[in-house]
Order: C-alpha cells, then structure tokens, then sequence
C-alpha cells in the first residue's frame, strides 16, 4: 500500500517536472490568449445588440473605438469593461440594453459636453 503511494507520488512529481513548462506556458500564454478571445467576442456581442456602430457618426471601422455609454447613468449597475473582464455573460446583456453605441471621439465630445 504505502509503496504504491509512495510510486503514485513519484509519478505524480515526476509529470509535474516534466509539464512544468507546459503548465507554465499555458497559464501564461494559452490561457490569457484565450480569455481575450473571449473578451472580445462578448463585445462584439454587444455592438451587434446595439446595431454596429457609433449612433451619432456611424462609424463602425474598429471594435477597439467604439464604446457602450449609458443613456442614464441614474440606472446604470456596472460598468460595461468590467462586465466584459470578468465575462458575466448574463449581467452585460442585461446592462448593455441601457447603453448606445458611441465611437471613442462622440463619447468623448458627449461626455465633455454633458459636463
Ligand atoms: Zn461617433
Ligand atoms: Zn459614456
């Protein structure tokens, strides 16, 4: 019994010593890549939920420019980045129902004038 422990242990060490770089690699490179893949895809989700691109300008080159703005901010729960981080799927399609889409540049006119 203990000697089949004992080997079971060994064996156990013995992968981890040789997928150490595996493991490493994956947890450093695999992984992320795909959680941003993720990411990514979520937002898209979301822009097409929204119709595509900036309501008030139109554009719709870059998924990286184009911004979920709350029309109320009195109801807004989350903020939509931090949705998408942590990838609750189901809170960011409840919140982005209270956003338009803004590009980078009217979101930031729209901000600068609200203020
Ligand atoms: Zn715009
Ligand atoms: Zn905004």
């Amino acid at each position: 019994m203990f000697k089949t422990k004992e080997k079971q242990l060994e064996y156990v060490r013995d992968w981890r010593r040789r997928n150490k770089d595996k493991t490493r690699k994956y947890n450093k490179e695999v992984r992320p890549a795909k959680e941003k893949t993720r990411r990514k895809e979520l937002k898209l989700e979301g822009i097409k939920l929204l119709g595509g691109k900036c309501s008030i300008c139109g554009y719709n080159k870059n998924i990286a420019a184009l911004d979920f703005h709350h029309i109320d901010k009195n109801k807004k729960e989350y903020e939509i980045a931090k949705l998408i981080s942590y990838r609750s799927v189901t809170k960011f399609h409840k919140e982005v129902k209270k956003c338009i889409l803004l590009c980078a540049n009217c979101h930031r006119e729209l901000h600068n004038s609200l203020n």
